[in-house]
């Protein structure tokens, strides 16, 4: 199994280490002809959502990326990522892939000044969670599995092919999430 890593900005070195942990081969997408490569999931990681979409369309890789995701292709967003999956976001007029049936609210979940750590369950465990300026999901479609409610907000959820999470999983230890991304 090899995963290809969004690695245009943002926290991707540690989903890499993650995927080495369990065992899957990872290699580093930074330029369009990298997607020629053969792999069979993507990861796209935390970061800065407006840089991150502002890059991937400079480098006139947003089209080919989201045919990957609506041809079938294993996704995992976290935080930044999450924003780019939305087909929404409701505090900022940009859709960037919107494949994912799902609205993001940006900035704007978080006790202590967006940057928090908490314990809660993803798909029924009880995980470590860590959010930074992280988004929340504020509406879902019913195709959408929820996966984590943290404080009354979707955290992580599921569509078809695309897992998203508003916390970074790849900055504690448990390994569930990834986890259940390779066994999607
Ligand atoms: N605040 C960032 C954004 O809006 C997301 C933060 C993160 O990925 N940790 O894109």
């Amino acid at each position: 199994m090899t995963v290809g890593v969004l690695a245009l900005q943002g926290a991707f070195i540690e989903h890499e280490k993650m995927l080495a942990r369990l065992g899957a081969d990872s290699f580093e997408i930074r330029q369009k002809s990298d997607l020629d490569r053969s792999f069979d999931r993507l990861i796209i990681p935390g970061g800065e959502s407006t840089v991150m979409g502002k890059l991937l369309r400079e480098l006139d890789m947003m089209d080919d990326i989201r045919k990957l995701i609506t041809d079938g292709m294993p996704v995992f967003g976290t935080c930044a990522g999450l924003i780019l999956l939305a087909e929404r976001i409701e505090n900022d007029p940009a859709v960037h892939l919107g494949t994912m049936s799902i609205e993001a609210c940006r900035n704007a979940y978080g006790r202590q000044l967006g940057s928090f750590f908490t314990e809660d369950k993803f798909n029924g465990k009880t995980i470590p969670m860590t959010f930074i300026r992280a988004p929340y999901i504020s509406k879902a479609a019913d195709s959408v599995e929820i996966l984590s409610v943290t404080d009354g907000r979707i955290t992580a959820a599921r569509e078809k092919n695309m897992l998203a999470t508003a916390f970074h999983p790849e900055l504690n230890s448990d390994t569930s999430v990834h986890e259940y991304f390779l066994n999607m």
